[in-house]
């Protein structure tokens, strides 16, 4: 084992070592080391504000973030871009941080306290995930983690689980990233600092008015550019089909067969729209404009 102090001098990052850098066999590995500093370093300086006094980091991870209906309808031949996630495991929650597809985070955290795990299971080696059942019985599963990363998770997490407090929520919940406190569901402007977020409203306004209008608000632009090509697709396809219907009337059925495919869309656009504005995605886009602190 290096000599390594538990504040560790490259980030400053409060890291348990001798599990962070530890394979599933708890033997200490310099290729776990320095793929977790790698990783690490990405949400550095977002994460140490986040960190509370005594709280020690045991694992970070690349994750998929548990997806919507949107996304799974484009998942097989978009499945890069999606959900990009690092999950933080520390001694008291999971933090997870949306990201970028470099995994530099997008300004959307949110937390798992352990108290608020009901139960968990780490998949099997066929379908390797984190399954999570919160206290207010909502599930969620979070894909792409790596069969040694879960197997390490299996050592520590019990512990944390054990006789850990609930929190209020029950369940993962967002936190505000300028101020870190938890966000209330259903509210759009952090209660104690007044950043603003964007807001189902506006997600679902956009969603109306404009083709792919809903993903670009919430910043999706490969969703986006897709919807907007399918739905301007149908709607050229639907206003050419109008013309025709009027000299002849049996194609009216062809009319409204379009304008229900259309609206298929439209609710999966609008639907998938509003569970991005559920992730907190502060109005500020770079959040270096954010007077962060
Ligand atoms: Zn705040």
């Amino acid at each position: 084992m290096p000599n390594l102090t538990i504040t560790d001098n490259i980030q400053n990052l409060p890291i348990k070592h001798e599990v962070c850098f530890a394979n599933n066999e708890r033997v200490y590995d310099e290729r776990i080391q320095a793929q977790q500093m790698k990783l690490l370093a990405k949400v550095a300086p977002f994460l140490k504000r986040f960190l509370e006094p005594d709280e020690e980091i045991l694992l970070a991870t690349a994750a998929r973030a548990p997806m919507g209906v949107g996304e799974l309808f484009f998942a097989s031949r978009f499945s890069y871009f999606m959900k990009h996630t690092v999950l933080v495991f520390t001694n008291r929650r999971i933090l997870q941080f949306l990201t970028r597809m470099n995994y530099v985070p997008k300004g959307s955290v949110s937390q798992i306290r352990y108290g608020d795990i009901e139960k968990y299971d780490t998949g099997s080696v066929l379908k390797l995930s984190l399954n999570i059942k919160y206290r207010n019985g909502r599930q969620e599963r979070f894909t792409n983690i790596g069969w040694n990363t879960l197997k390490k998770v299996d050592i520590f997490m019990p512990t944390c689980v054990q006789n850990a407090p609930p929190t209020e929520f029950k369940q993962r919940h967002s936190l505000c990233p300028r101020c870190q406190a938890p966000l209330p569901k259903g509210k759009y402007v952090c209660p104690n600092c007044r950043l603003a977020f964007k807001n189902p409203g506006e997600a679902v306004r956009n969603a109306l008015l404009f083709p792919g209008g809903g993903f670009f608000y919430t910043r999706h632009r490969v969703f986006g550019i897709q919807f907007a090509f399918s739905e301007g697709v149908l709607i050229v396809l639907a206003i050419a089909w109008i013309f025709e219907a009027f000299k002849h009337a049996t194609e009216w059925a062809g009319v409204i067969g379009i304008a229900a495919v259309l609206l298929v869309i439209k609710l999966l656009h609008i639907y998938q729209a509003r569970r991005y504005v559920e992730e907190y995605i502060p109005v500020a886009k770079d959040l270096t404009t954010v007077k962060l602190g």
